[in-house]
């Protein structure tokens, strides 16, 4: 789940990171009350999941009140490369001597933990990445090893900081290894750091990335739950515990396994269609997660067939059969659905389903030949 900018700032304060004092509030009039409490100058900064925030307008100076009611008005409500703003966060204005960047994410196929830090922040770290490659100092952290004080400070003298910035970059470091590890993130970044004419550095902007799959040991996650922003399929399935993605192609899926889910999106694309979600619906393939899976896809709109493709493990073909001729009685369907059903006891489940085939509901021997054909009945393909 990523988090807002504000929420963000919470976490790193919460592990030592100096961040400016702040409120994140929705109305003009709560704005100018935060700003008034703050003191000035103050920024007033659109809420949105989207980098870029400040050359869209969404980030403003303000010195009065007249000021923050201005700009609060103006940034309430503005559209940022389609995300609607409904909250801004007023902070206390910081004076900026230096912007860098640092950040901490997970290198999958290094198996390690990556850091990177670069005198050149402010703008994209992926416009630095390709303009000027060496700017980046980059660092791998053996996860068991941690960051040691050593290799922070190796790291900092790397990135070619103002040496005024090192002492305070090399704490906040370690605060931020120590944010993203024991909070579980997958991504934790500030940009900009800045260094202060006073010779403080500090956190200006928080992007943080927590791993959903850590949220049962983080109680203290829960606020940040609460304002996950989802589409009305996507907060559909997650009401009912479905592991659903919204895409905007016209093919519903339902698979038994991520990969195979994915796999399933895959071939569906290959096939000439478009897929209009993934959903995996794990090992339980019962009536109710069927049901419940095949209500989220035919409320989508833009549906037009349906591939159900389940390879049986644990899962048993003539359980996934009940279930899907269950589910069918229960939701009213109006797009052909196209099955493929392999593995453990698909034989029993085959001969299950066979009274129920029609041009609504047909079974496939293949997955591709299941592709073809669920992309033909939403009338596309090659
Ligand atoms: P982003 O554009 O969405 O990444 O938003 P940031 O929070 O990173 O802000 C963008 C830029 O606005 C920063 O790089 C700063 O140059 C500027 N900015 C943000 N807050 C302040 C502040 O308190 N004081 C000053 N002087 N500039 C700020
Ligand atoms: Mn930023």
């Amino acid at each position: 789940m990523d988090l807002y900018e504000y929420q963000g700032k919470q976490f790193f304060a919460s592990y030592g990171i100096p961040v400016s004092p702040g409120e994140a509030v929705t109305t003009v009039d709560d704005a100018v009350a935060a700003a008034e409490k703050i003191g000035y100058p103050v920024v007033v900064k659109a809420q949105v999941q989207v980098g870029g925030r400040g050359k869209a307008g969404g980030i403003k100076l303000a010195h009065d009140a007249s000021e923050v009611a201005t700009h609060a008005g103006n940034i309430l409500g503005m559209d940022i490369k389609g995300h609607t703003v409904e909250i801004v966060w007023v902070e206390l204005a910081s004076d900026i001597a230096e912007e860098y960047y640092a950040s901490f994410t997970l290198d999958r196929s290094a198996k390690q933990h990556l850091g990177m830090l670069s005198a050149q922040g402010g703008v994209e770290i992926e416009a630095v990445a390709e303009t000027d490659p060496d700017a980046i100092a980059k660092i791998w952290i053996d996860p068991v090893e941690g960051l040691t004080d050593a290799a922070a400070r190796a790291w900092v003298a790397a990135a070619h900081l103002n040496p005024a910035a090192t002492e305070g970059t090399v704490d906040i470091l370690g605060k931020l290894y120590r944010a993203y590890t024991e909070g579980d993130a997958d991504l934790a970044e500030i940009n900009p750091l800045i260094l202060k004419p006073t010779g403080e550095v500090h956190a200006l902007d928080a992007k943080v990335t927590l791993d959903d799959n850590s949220v049962f040991r983080h109680p203290e996650y829960a606020p940040y739950e609460a304002t996950q922003v989802r589409d009305d399929r996507e907060q559909a399935a997650h009401d009912k515990g479905l592991q659903y993605v919204g895409l905007d192609g016209f093919v519903g899926v339902i698979a038994n396994g991520a990969g195979l889910a994915m796999s399933t999106v895959d071939i569906v694309n290959q096939a000439g269609g478009k897929p209009a979600n993934f959903l995996d619906i794990g090992g339980g393939a019962n009536a109710d997660v069927m049901a419940g899976a095949l209500e989220v896809i035919t409320n989508d709109p833009n549906v037009r067939s349906i591939f159900i493709n389940i390879f049986g493990g644990i899962t048993k073909g003539d359980e996934v059969a009940k279930g899907i001729i269950t589910a069918m009685g229960r939701v009213k369907i109006t797009v052909p659905i196209v099955l493929r059903l392999d593995g453990t006891n698909a034989d029993e489940g085959r001969a299950l389903l066979e009274p129920h085939l029609s041009d609504m509901l047909q079974l496939k021997p293949t997955m591709v030949e299941a592709a073809e054909a669920v992309v033909a009945a939403a009338g596309a393909g090659k």
